[in-house]
């Protein structure tokens, strides 16, 4: 209780770009779906690594498979060579994931995070179609260097550019205009009309839940539309599943629901279980037209996260009862969220989908009270949204009901104060 806690946090604060301010701990240890600080303080993550550690942090079969692993001097770092922790990785992904689904996709390790799984699709998108225009939709989050930040929609983030961010449109998201208006069918008169001033596009880059833009869920019957434009138009289509992914929703793949089969997926922060970086964009194996060196990065051998995420699909994924558990753990946090906005009428609204659910509460102002008030009370929770008016809620997916219960009577009081 002695440590300077506070102090330090302090001096790291003016030491590093952070945005940390709202959270103004040293924290120290985390296990489960718990952190802890250096003054012994705990703290239910409901953040996750926004999403990196849907298997919560320190997962025990998770972890003995990497100390295993450096115990017996795998190798650490490989670039492009091919090594049995990489093997043992595409094998497990073959067998539990893609093949049960009846999907079919050669992998590109791109470097080290999400940005760089969709800069990786994009320009493999731009090759294989010869054309230059991408179709992004309003509030799409996909990353934060050029090429990806072109395609996201919210305008303080593509702010920090410096340079044009051209040859991307943003197209209204399912919902956009309120449940009345078919923004597919919007979509589909822009590209079949010459004078609509629309390039032929080279893909469709879609989130089939908008993490970062407000928890708005592509209905699978838009997605299949969006789908179904694409292959007309000649375009294709990219399902950036890097928040929504890795079960987030229920399914491994959020896009599942809407039985679609997308040309292009981007996978990144829960991939490796762990939250090791570690990024990866997969792609119908007729598209591979990359030429050696067109397209890599440094730490596309990060042997560490081939054997974490190997693990993670091989513990949770094989049998279908972890999926069943996510789904129902959904459920009850939904439940719990309605709850918690019944009370408010209109002001306050159900978002999301599975364990991607949050409440939207008119405005950011006061959605930052409500996860001050949160974190104070042991609760780690964030906002998002174009005007960040949404309490999200992204606990590990291996949260018991009972923990996920105790952090929506916590965030329940906290609405209620706000
Ligand atoms: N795409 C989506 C849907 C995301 O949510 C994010 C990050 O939040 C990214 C891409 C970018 O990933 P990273 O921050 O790992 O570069």
């Amino acid at each position: 209780a002695t440590l300077p806690d506070v102090s330090t946090f302090d001096r790291m604060e003016s030491r590093v770009r952070s945005y940390s301010r709202a959270m103004p701990r040293l924290f120290t240890k985390a296990q489960g779906v718990w952190m802890e600080d250096a003054q012994g303080g705990r703290y239910l993550d409901l953040l996750s690594g926004c999403s990196s550690l849907n298997y919560g942090h320190n997962h025990p079969v998770l972890k003995q498979a990497l100390m295993d692993y450096i115990a017996s001097d795998g190798v650490t770092h490989s670039l492009d060579l091919h090594t049995e922790a990489k093997e043992e990785f595409l094998a497990e992904l073959e067998s539990t994931i893609l093949a049960p689904r009846g999907l079919s996709y050669r992998a590109m390790f791109t470097g080290p995070t999400g940005t760089n799984a969709v800069e990786a699709a994009l320009k493999l998108a731009r090759k294989v179609t010869g054309r230059q225009h991408v179709i992004a939709f309003t509030n799409g989050f996909h990353g934060m260097t050029l090429g990806a930040l072109a395609c996201t929609g919210n305008a303080g983030k593509r702010g920090g550019a410096g340079v044009p961010l051209t040859h991307v449109s943003h197209e209204p998201f399912d919902g956009y205009f309120g449940p009345d208006v078919d923004t597919a069918e919007l979509l589909e008169q822009r590209l079949s009309d010459p004078s609509s001033g629309l390039d032929k596009p080279a893909a469709i880059l879609v989130e089939p839940v908008q993490g970062e833009g407000g928890l708005n869920v592509a209905s699978p019957a838009w997605l299949r539309r969006i789908a179904d434009i694409a292959k007309r138009h000649g375009a294709l289509l990219i399902l950036d599943e890097i928040q929504a992914g890795c079960g987030r929703t229920g399914d491994f793949f959020a896009f599942e629901a809407a039985g679609i089969k997308p040309d292009i997926v981007t996978l990144a922060k829960s991939l490796s279980g762990m939250g090791l970086p570690f990024a990866l964009t997969l792609f119908r194996p007729e598209l591979d037209q990359w030429k050696p060196g067109e397209h890599n990065g440094t730490f596309r051998g990060n042997n560490h996260a081939f054997i974490t995420a190997a693990a993670a699909l091989r513990h949770f994924w094989r049998d279908g009862a972890f999926e069943r558990e996510v789904k129902a753990r959904g459920e009850f946090l939904g439940k719990c969220l309605r709850e918690i906005a019944a009370p408010y009428g209109d002001r306050v609204r159900l978002k999301g989908r599975g364990m991607m659910q949050g409440i939207d509460v008119g405005s950011g102002e006061i959605a930052d009270q409500i996860t001050a008030a949160a974190f104070a009370r042991g609760v780690i929770i964030e906002t998002s949204g174009a005007h960040d008016e949404v309490v999200k809620v992204l606990a590990p997916l291996t949260i018991t009901e009972q923990e996920l219960a105790t952090g929506m009577r916590i965030l329940r009081e906290c609405t209620q104060q706000a």
